[in-house]
């Protein structure tokens, strides 16, 4: 199902609750993918309105995200936004994944132009002239029409190649036109951030919806190098609280949930309908913040998964 229908259902049987989203990343080893599946069971029974997989910039996970998306929805009973970049690669390997994912019946795609592999510094553009995502975005509306649901990505804090800001907003309005159908945000934690980009995006005609993308604070190390990395505003009460408790691990996990749960509750007050979340293929903080907001009905639900073969690390 196209997750905007999805979004449309929920919003009528759910007058009053927030729906939300987990992404994962392909992990690199077959025992990981194993874990991950095992995973996808456990989260499944929150019933997040879809789950997406990441796409290894130039194609390198090509496989396994496409077998991972597969294999979600044929036997997780999980809807896929498979991502896809359209920088580094062969036209090929765009033209190829997108065929196999009607194939497979994955109907959401989250098109990207994606960051340069490891051992390059800059991005080279697809054969053809596809190099910002919403070239993508169009290519997939040209040779598809409608047969995908398409989302973007979106920066509160401005995407870090653009100094203009103003610009890189508009790009997210350029990325609407050509058919994105909603988008996705970058990482923050100052809320005021992303409330200002909501209201600078609606001045500026863009309709589509922007759902906040909230990492939960796992770990010191990986909050430091995450927002470092993406250069992402950290208020001064976050680093103050963290500043005492940064050598326990266990303290920082609560105070990641504790933290998540009082920027999504702000934001759901805000009037957003949704949450997605970057779990980092770990579940422990996301189910305790999801069950922290009651946004599910008992402790863990009895869905019903659909049968599988027990073993199914290979697309069919
Ligand atoms: P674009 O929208 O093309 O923007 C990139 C830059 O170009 C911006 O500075 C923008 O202002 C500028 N720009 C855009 N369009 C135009 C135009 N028409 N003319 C001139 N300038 C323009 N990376 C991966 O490799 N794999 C993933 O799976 C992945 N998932 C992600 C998921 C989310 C939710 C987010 C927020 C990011 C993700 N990324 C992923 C990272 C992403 O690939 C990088 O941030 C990348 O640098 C930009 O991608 P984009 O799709 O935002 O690009």
């Amino acid at each position: 199902m196209k997750i905007t229908d999805a979004m449309c259902e929920f919003e009528k049987a759910n007058e009053d609750k927030a729906f939300f989203s987990f992404e994962f990343f392909p992990p690199k080893t077959e025992a990981g993918v194993a874990n991950l599946y095992d995973r996808f069971d456990r989260m499944a029974q929150l019933n997040p309105l879809w789950i997406d997989v990441t796409w290894g910039a130039g194609g390198s996970t090509a496989q396994r995200t496409l077998e991972l998306c597969t294999n979600a929805l044929k036997y997780h009973g999980l809807e896929p936004l498979m991502h896809l970049t359209c920088t580094n690669m062969q036209k090929e390997m765009l033209d190829s994944a997108l065929k196999e994912c009607v194939e497979h019946g994955i109907t959401n795609i989250l098109a990207l132009r994606g960051d340069p592999p490891k051992d390059q510094e800059r991005w080279t553009a697809v054969e053809g002239g596809l190099e910002h995502a919403s070239d993508l975005v169009a290519y997939i509306r040209k040779n598809y029409g409608d047969f995908f649901c398409i989302a973007v990505a979106a920066y509160p804090e401005g995407h870090l190649e653009n100094p203009d800001k103003e610009k890189d907003l508009q790009m997210l309005k350029v990325k609407q036109d050509a058919g994105a159908d909603f988008a996705i945000t970058q990482l923050f934690y100052d809320n005021e951030e992303y409330f200002a980009f909501l209201e600078k995006a609606k001045a500026i005609g863009v309709t589509i919806p922007i759902l906040p993308g909230i990492m939960p604070i796992q770990s010191y190390q990986g909050f430091k190098k995450m927002t470092t990395f993406c250069k992402t505003k950290v208020p001064q009460h976050i680093i103050d609280d963290l500043e005492p408790i940064k050598d326990d691990d266990q303290a920082v996990k609560d105070y990641g949930v504790k933290l998540a749960v009082e920027m999504c509750r702000e934001i759901l007050d805000h009037g957003v309908k949704g949450l997605h979340f970057y779990t980092l293929n770990l579940e422990t903080s996301v189910m305790r913040i999801i069950e922290g907001m009651m946004l599910v009905d008992t402790h863990i639900s009895n869905r019903v998964l659909p049968w599988r073969p027990s073993v199914h690390k290979k697309r069919s």
